[in-house]
């Protein structure tokens, strides 16, 4: 099954009131990120850190559930999930060119462009 594919099926599974729409999904998806912490915790907590089957199971599926909203609130906002993954995937790529994947921030080129022009500003224009 394609991404596409899965976000019209999970379309079909999506039962709440048309009134409720993005604010259910995304309720949804910080209750099964939530979930996710919960177990990721539970393996430092209970088992010395070690990944078990049990757990690996366990994970997939609240990773399928965080799948899931994100399918369903992709699809109330009439937005494409796997244009959005490729979209992703371009953005990291960029980065990874850029050599600014780490840290944090939506439009981390743009700050990195701006830090540049600073520094370019504060050499050549001002006497400090
Ligand atoms: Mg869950």
């Amino acid at each position: 099954m394609n991404i596409r594919e899965y976000q019209n099926r999970a379309k079909e599974t999506a039962i709440y009131p048309e009134k409720f729409s993005i604010m259910y999904p995304t309720l949804g998806l910080v209750g099964e990120a939530g979930e996710i912490a919960n177990k990721v915790k539970k393996i430092y907590r209970d088992n010395n850190g070690e990944v078990t089957d049990e757990f690996i199971d366990a994970i997939k599926s609240e990773i399928g559930d965080v799948l899931w909203y994100c399918a369903a609130l992709a699809s109330d906002l009439k937005i494409d999930l796997a244009q959005i993954a490729e979209d992703n995937i371009s953005k990291l790529n960029k980065r990874m060119e850029t050599d600014t994947l780490k840290g944090s921030g939506d439009n981390r080129e743009r700050v990195v462009e701006i830090i540049s022009d600073i520094q370019v500003f504060s050499d050549d224009t001002i006497d400090w």
